[in-house]
């Protein structure tokens, strides 16, 4: 019996993604010069499976998902200065900012992943000091 609860929570993801342009004020390097990213967030939700209903089987529709993200970080971030927002938006800041704006707007929230190149990311875990 505890093994088929286990089953039913299940971690899910939806992947987005934004233009921006910041500068890193206290970079010794280049990411001083106003520069910009094509940034990738990945939004993580765990929770049980709804049992009935439209998402019947899903822990939450990606369409909800999408239908949150979008006008609280999608369209606030895309093709905006990002040192508007933040003083020095580093892809942590940026992750702990947009962990800020979805917590409390979407129950299960499990992980913010904020990827700044193909191959440098950064992430904020429910649990995290940050998130308490
Ligand atoms: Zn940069």
């Amino acid at each position: 019996m505890r093994s088929r609860e286990a089953m039913r929570f299940v971690q899910i993801r939806k992947q987005f993604r934004f233009e921006a342009a910041h500068v890193l004020p206290h970079h010794p390097g280049k990411c001083s010069r106003l520069h910009g990213h094509s940034y990738r967030l990945d939004v993580a939700i765990e929770g049980g499976l709804q049992s009935d209903g439209p998402a019947r089987g899903m822990v939450l529709d990606f369409d909800e998902i999408s239908a949150v993200v979008k006008p609280a970080v999608i369209e606030r971030l895309d093709h905006s200065s990002l040192n508007d927002l933040m003083p020095n938006p580093t892809a942590e800041h940026i992750a702990q900012w947009i962990w800020r704006e979805l917590s409390g707007k979407l129950a299960g929230l499990a992980e913010i992943v904020v990827w700044e190149t193909q191959t440098a990311c950064a992430v904020v875990r429910a649990g995290d000091p940050e998130t308490r």
